[in-house]
């Protein structure tokens, strides 16, 4: 299978802003395709997908980001998770007919949370009301509160694809301020540029082109593209390990009810299934062996 999923960085010279372009084809085909997801919430969990891939690509670290809305409307929850090397797992959970549904009327009274969990190092989060029309509007509110950094996201889906155009000033911009007015003069005259990029553009033509679209009359610089995919992050020892949390007692009683364990993971659909051998050499490693009186290690 070959893949149209890229992530593309560039900087749009002398005007102190930078930039990443997204297109997810198959990794959202393949996110949509574990659930029967109504049309509306496939478009929000594009959008976030590419959202997700968009700002990812913006931080320097290693690991994961997770962005989360959790809402008190038909949908209840929506995750999407993309790491550092771009690979994405999303879901949605609601509860109801979302035909016709506006963004915020399916998510109702809602909060937005941002989450980075580095390899090393600690957890940060923030979290903002959702109070925008739109998933790109939320996000660009967050930026403007909790970062205090310029950015415009442009998020769009269809055709079975999701695909975004992110704007930010670049941070050594943001705390040098050599003239303010200058900057904010070339951010108003790149955004409104960049707004006039349709849907149609976005979902069916490269990066490259788009740019010169865009911003023919500016010196571009394109980085290469990467790849993005979808993976999971589960797996058969961080299932046990999830289970081990649980309990003997608890694992004992759903195989005294079902006769097994029977784990289906959320995002990729994976089944994990354990019996009661399984269950009880989860626990043996905790137990102490006595050492026999004479043996040699004594
Ligand atoms: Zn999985």
């Amino acid at each position: 299978m070959s893949n149209n999923d890229i992530s593309q960085r560039f900087i749009i010279n002398d005007s102190g802003v930078r930039g990443q372009w997204t297109l997810l084809d198959s990794s959202f085909q393949t996110v949509i395709a574990k659930h029967d997801y109504p049309l509306e919430i496939q478009a929000i969990l594009g959008e976030m997908m590419a959202a997700a891939t968009l700002l990812t690509a913006t931080l320097k670290f290693e690991g994961a980001m997770t962005i989360q809305a959790r809402g008190t409307g038909v949908v209840s929850l929506l995750t999407v998770e993309c790491t550092h090397d771009h690979k994405l797992r999303a879901i949605a959970r609601w509860d109801g007919d979302t035909t016709a549904m506006s963004f915020r009327a399916m998510l109702g009274q809602s909060t937005l949370s941002i989450t980075i969990t580095p390899l090393n190092g600690e957890r940060y989060q923030g979290v903002v009301p959702l109070d925008g029309n739109n998933l790109s509007q939320c996000l660009e509110h967050y930026f403007q509160h909790s970062e205090q950094l310029k950015t415009q996201i442009q998020l769009f889906h269809g055709n079975n694809r999701a695909g975004g155009l992110l704007l930010q000033v670049l941070p050594a911009h943001s705390g040098e301020k050599p003239d303010p007015e200058a900057l904010k003069d070339e951010w108003d005259r790149v955004t409104s540029l960049a707004r006039t990029l349709t849907a149609e553009e976005l979902l069916n033509l490269d990066c490259a082109t788009i740019l010169y679209r865009l911003f023919h009359e500016e010196t571009v610089q394109l980085f290469a593209s990467e790849p993005v995919v979808f993976q999971c992050t589960c797996s058969r020892e961080r299932t046990v390990n999830a289970l081990i949390q649980l309990g003997k007692e608890e694992l004992d009683s759903i195989l005294a009810e079902q006769g097994k364990v029977d784990v289906t993971c959320q995002f990729c659909n994976e089944r994990y299934v354990f019996d009661s051998v399984d269950v009880a050499l989860f626990f043996q490693d905790s137990v102490v062996v006595p050492k026999p009186e004479n043996s040699p290690l004594n």
